[in-house]
């Protein structure tokens, strides 16, 4: 198996685990909670998280939207908004939300910019640019 399909293999297991543990009410790590919030804020994807090992990828990509990784992109930005990490991104969803977008709204605006540089480390294999990616998403609450 390539580096490639054994973390989507990875992901899909750690989903699907975290999912069934909060159906049980099983004590969830902080990350792994906000992961399962982050699940319920997405109704239409429920049907899959329980049968993740099943769905072929093209399932998932149905919509256009890969639904593991919009739910990574969140997880990842409420990882940062809880740890205060870069400070930026709390103060820019409060900043979109008092212009009138909903929470939820607000973190697909700082995701679209998050999945921009993802897209640079993994095909520049560079490291994260923390400045770059607060320099971008200040301008998202211009
Ligand atoms: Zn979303």
């Amino acid at each position: 198996m390539s580096a490639n399909r054994e973390l989507k293999s990875l992901t899909r297991q750690h989903i699907r685990l975290v999912w069934d543990a909060a159906q049980s009410d099983a004590p969830l790590s902080d990350e792994d909670a906000r992961l399962v919030q982050v699940m319920r804020e997405h109704p239409e994807y429920t049907h899959l998280w329980g049968r993740l090992d099943k769905v072929s990828d093209e399932e998932l990509e149905q919509t256009g939207t890969n639904p593991i990784v919009h739910i990574i992109i969140h997880q990842t930005i409420e990882n940062q908004i809880a740890g205060g990490e870069p400070r930026e991104v709390r103060r820019v969803v409060k900043m979109l939300m008092r212009q009138g977008l909903s929470r939820h709204e607000a973190i697909h605006q700082v995701g679209s910019v998050l999945v921009g540089e993802i897209y640079h480390i993994l095909k520049d294999n560079r490291p994260f640019d923390e400045l770059g990616y607060v320099r971008q998403i200040r301008q998202l609450a211009r």
